[in-house]
């Protein structure tokens, strides 16, 4: 696939003010550079060399003294550029990041590992700094000054100039071997660090799940070999800049020798040229060299970033590519949109010979067609791993089959992230996820719409969050998530279904708790459930009697195969695993 314009070439249009700006702070730098060897070189002939009085040359002293200043000034001005360019395409690059992801549909955004994620987020993006602040500035003075140097070195004194001009091109050929090797290395260095924090922060987050298993061990295993690869990467890096470093001083300090040796041969045994002459050129030699060995620096950390960008790239083209397949399918929803705003009644939902795989080789889905009518209330059923979760979310839109469809109200649901599904739609997992925010903002979370405070505490009600947040010194305003005041299972539920209230959807996707919840919880999940499900569709993986019991279909799955669906009393009696199954639960129940 070819690329569109790199996020550099990108960025860097965006900064044409600054560059153009930065380009004028070099050729000033310059003027000033060269003025200062000037004005230093005939100063010290006048003082020493003609011997002239203080006093007489108080005025060059003066002018000196400003110059100084000046260039001091402008150095400072060209760092503050760098800084600001490189604040503005952090600030740029993060915030595109963010909208992808926040606009990618649920399964991209989820796939991978968050840490990954959070590392190109925050460290990729911090990487690209200096090739901003860093890179850029010093690049466009390494164009600029040294040219002026050069022009000036001719102009009193060409052999000089010609040294200058025969040694300069080792530097950036020198550089540029170096830094092909380190661009690699460096890209090779993020890898391993987008791997370090992404095993790292998976473990954190996973870490109930790895104790409850027993994998502490290995996990611990895992971040140490990941954390020795990145300082094996780091090492590398590090000692390519070190060589790097000493091969460039030394090719300037040759250069700089054979300059002073060439002006000591010239002055003292040819006498050739006047002191103040060589003193200028002697002066600039090194401010031409340094100028170059900057560059230095500055390509390298330049290469570290684009390595870095690179990451930044990838991460947005995954997301771009994912956007276009889905805005091919935009038209169809907008007609789906209309429909539905002007039909508040749930919809009906169709399968079409629905196939689904994860992988190649992996879990396969395949159900045959079959309608959920509007206001239907259908129960998936099966043993734990035949496919009852990929079912209701490839009917909620967040899986996309492999063939056949899905419709809804006729037309195909393409619905990753549009608005109109997640205003109708309300999926309450098992799990529900609590944002770091107050009780309210948490319920308010699931609607779009405005919703007044008393909407809110009638839906908390109509949950039976009414007693736990009486009880909370701040109500509904307590903060809860990250940082927060944590709920238990049984309350994040209820929290989950307060969200449906609110919502009012028209349908109910319900991954139903295969643990036991405690008894109240269980009273109000059935009545809540019960009620929120009198105004719309309502699909459950079902794990409990009485769901099944009361549900107007249920679809009974097997290794990821619809074996047979109906309502209970005819799948008892003619499906003998489902018999089984319901035997089993009952008594379970009793036991
Ligand atoms: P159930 O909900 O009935 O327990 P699931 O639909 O969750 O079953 O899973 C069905 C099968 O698909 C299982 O074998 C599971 O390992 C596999 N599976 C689930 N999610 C993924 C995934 N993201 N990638 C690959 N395989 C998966």
């Amino acid at each position: 696939m070819k690329r569109k314009r790199s996020l550099i070439a990108v960025q860097l249009s965006s900064q044409r003010k600054s560059m153009v700006l930065l380009g004028f702070a070099s050729l000033a730098l310059g003027a000033a550079i060269i003025s200062q060897a000037a004005l230093l070189s005939a100063t010290v002939n006048r003082l020493f060399v003609m011997k002239a009085t203080l006093s007489s040359i108080g005025v060059m002293l003066g002018a000196l003294l400003v110059v100084m200043l000046v260039r001091t000034l402008l150095g400072y001005m060209n760092g503050r550029i760098g800084l600001k360019m490189a604040a503005h395409v952090k600030k740029a690059m993060r915030s595109e990041l963010l909208h992808k992801l926040v606009n990618d549909s649920l399964p991209t955004a989820r796939g991978g590992q968050t840490g990954s994620k959070v590392s190109v987020m925050l460290d990729a993006v911090d990487e690209a700094d200096s090739y901003f602040s860093q890179y850029l500035p010093r690049m466009i003075e390494a164009a600029i000054i040294p040219l002026m140097i050069a022009v000036a070195v001719f102009t009193q004194h060409y052999p000089s100039g010609l040294i200058l001009l025969v040694t300069a091109p080792f530097i950036p050929i020198f550089m540029v071997l170096v830094g092909l090797k380190t661009k690699k290395k460096s890209e090779e260095k993020f890898d391993q660090l987008a791997e370090f924090s992404g095993t790292f922060l998976d473990s954190l987050q996973g870490l109930v799940t790895l104790k409850l298993y027993g994998r502490v061990r290995h996990q611990e295993q895992a971040i140490k070999q990941s954390s020795l690869a990145f300082r094996d990467a780091t090492m590398g890096i590090l000692r390519i800049a070190f060589t790097n470093t000493f091969m460039l001083e030394l090719i300037v300090m040759l250069s700089i020798g054979l300059v002073s040796l060439e002006l000591a041969i010239q002055l003292l045994v040819y006498k050739s040229m006047s002191f103040d002459t060589a003193f200028f050129v002697l002066l600039l030699v090194p401010e031409f060299f340094s100028l170059l060995k900057n560059t230095g620096v500055a390509f390298h950390s330049g290469r570290t970033s684009m390595g870095a960008v690179r990451k930044v790239e990838d991460l947005l083209e995954t997301s771009n590519e994912d956007k276009r397949d889905r805005n091919t399918m935009d038209a169809a929803d907008k007609l789906d949109v209309d429909r539905m705003t002007t039909h508040p009644m749930p919809p009906s939902i169709e399968l079409k010979h629905v196939r689904f795989r994860y992988g190649a080789g992996s879990f396969e889905l395949a159900a045959d067609s079959f309608t959920i009518a509007p206001g239907q209330k259908l129960a998936i059923v099966g043993k734990s791993g035949s496919g009852k979760t990929t079912m209701l979310h490839l009917i909620a839109g967040l899986l996309r089959p492999l063939s056949g469809e899905v419709l809804v109200n006729g037309q195909p649901i393409t619905n990753d992230g549009d608005a109109y599904w997640s205003e109708r739609v309300s999926y309450i997992t098992q799990h529900p996820y609590l944002f770091a925010g107050t009780i309210a903002d948490n319920i308010a979370i699931g609607t779009k719409r405005a919703v007044t405070r008393s909407e809110i505490e009638q839906a908390a009600a109509s949950a039976g969050l009414s007693t736990l947040i009486s009880e909370l010194e701040k109500g509904c305003d307590t903060l809860v998530g990250e940082g927060g005041r944590g709920l238990s299972g049984g309350e994040r539920q209820r929290l989950a279904l307060a969200r449906a209230f609110l919502n009012r959807p028209a349908i109910i996707l319900f991954d139903e708790p295969t643990v036991g919840l405690d008894l109240q919880t269980e009273r109000v999940l059935q009545r809540s459930i019960g009620e929120l499900a009198k105004q719309a569709t309502m699909i459950t993986v079902a794990h409990r009697l009485y769901t099944i019991r009361d549900a107007d279909r249920i679809v009974f799955l097997e290794n990821g195969v619809l074996l047979d669906s109906g309502r209970h009393e005819e799948l008892v009696s003619r499906l003998p695993q489902y018999a089984e199954m319901v035997d089993i639960q009952r008594k379970g129940r009793l036991g």
